[in-house]
């Protein structure tokens, strides 16, 4: 090729193209990558936030605990009074998302990744090889080795601002088809979390409730505390017997499922750790919840209209406990006017999705 020939011309415009565009191309590309690094870090600061709030709130007595076993999450969670101080006193009142993060990680976005990527590569190398081994040992691996489902990957999960995810524990129960007939008039899904029998009455309500879009999730078969959280053998031969029927009614083989009593409470002190592990090795999530609509502990119409969508709005996005029970028959009356109320407030509903990110009493809260 001669210097000054046509051939010459159009290499220095290929040449001249390909800068223009293959460098502002590969810019965008790294600041999509740094943007997006940056937001996942703001999110998780900001959840850090939410459950430092959450505990300020409650042992200032700003707020009441909706976990029994309160004071025991607290002290499992490893914060300490100094840090909460210093979050009252700092991060809260100046309403700056950052200032409570545990690494100074705002002050050099650009030098970061760098550093982030070898970081990571260093560390993804050692968990896996350090997390495979671990599984076999489980001594429950003989136990039920069907009843195993595959989580969402991590980065998988769904965290949608302004959701309200209406949960209904305890069913199928007289107020079922009630219950149905409301979320029906208001187009709204939920998610049941069932004690179910092998009647054919229960398999009938199991059914409606999957047929009409409903999640249905695992909270047990007998509800028995004493006899459900003596052990993990325990526990997981009550999982299974829900489990079971809930295949057997609907052909769903639900991942999700919410513990009797909560995650926290005074009867699995000793075997809720082992518990969780075991139900996490086979791949269920549970949840609990943030607002308490307190039916089960007897409140009236006029307590659950006003509490409900007071509590609603305090959160990020709301798991609402609620019962689907014959001995919660207020429930039912003040339903259709507590979702009216919400629908005119602009709230969007959906029922627990197998990616939805669980709200656990440890944490994460909303
Ligand atoms: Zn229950």
């Amino acid at each position: 090729m001669q210097f000054g020939s046509v051939a010459f011309f159009k290499m220095l415009i290929k040449i001249v193209l390909a800068i223009v565009f293959f460098i502002p191309l590969v810019l965008c590309i790294v600041f999509a990558v740094l943007l997006w690094n940056k937001s996942a870090e703001v999110t998780e600061i900001r959840q850090d936030n939410e459950r430092l709030e959450y505990y300020a709130a409650i042992l200032s007595g700003e707020r009441e605990p909706t976990v029994k076993g309160f004071y025991d999450v607290y002290a499992r969670s490893g914060l300490t009074d100094e840090e909460l101080v210093d979050y009252v006193l700092h991060g809260k009142d100046s309403g700056d998302v950052l200032a409570i993060a545990t690494t100074p990680a705002g002050s050099e976005p650009i030098n970061t990744p760098t550093e982030d990527a070898t970081a990571e590569q260093t560390a993804s190398s050692e968990p896996t090889a350090q997390a495979a081994p671990e599984e076999p040992e489980s001594p429950y691996t003989a136990l039920y080795p069907d009843m195993t489902v595959t989580p969402p990957a991590e980065d998988e999960y769904v965290r949608e601002l302004g959701t309200v995810y209406l949960t209904f524990d305890d069913g199928p129960s007289e107020n079922t088809y009630s219950i149905l007939s409301y979320l029906d008039q208001y187009n709204i899904k939920a998610t049941f979390f069932v004690v179910p029998n092998r009647t054919e009455g229960c398999y009938e309500k199991l059914r409606a409730i999957a047929q009409a879009g409903h999640t249905i999730g695992v909270h047990s078969a007998s509800h028995v505390y004493n006899e459900i959280y003596s052990s993990v053998e325990a526990y997981l031969e009550d999982f299974h017997e829900a489990w079971d029927i809930i295949y057997d009614a609907t052909g769903i083989k639900t991942e999700l499922f919410r513990f009797p009593g909560g995650s926290v409470n005074d009867f699995n002190t000793a075997t809720r750790d082992h518990i969780i592990q075991e139900m996490t090795r086979r791949g269920f999530r549970y949840f609990d919840w943030n607002v308490d609509s307190n039916d089960a502990g007897g409140a009236n119409w006029t307590d659950m209209y006003n509490s409900i969508p007071e509590d609603i709005a305090e959160n990020y996005r709301s798991f609402v406990l609620m019962h689907d029970s014959a001995s919660t028959p207020n429930t039912v009356l003040v339903l259709g006017d507590v979702l009216q109320v919400l629908v005119n407030e602009g709230y969007k509903f959906d029922k627990i999705n197998n990616d939805t990110l669980p709200v656990q009493f440890t944490g994460p809260f909303t």
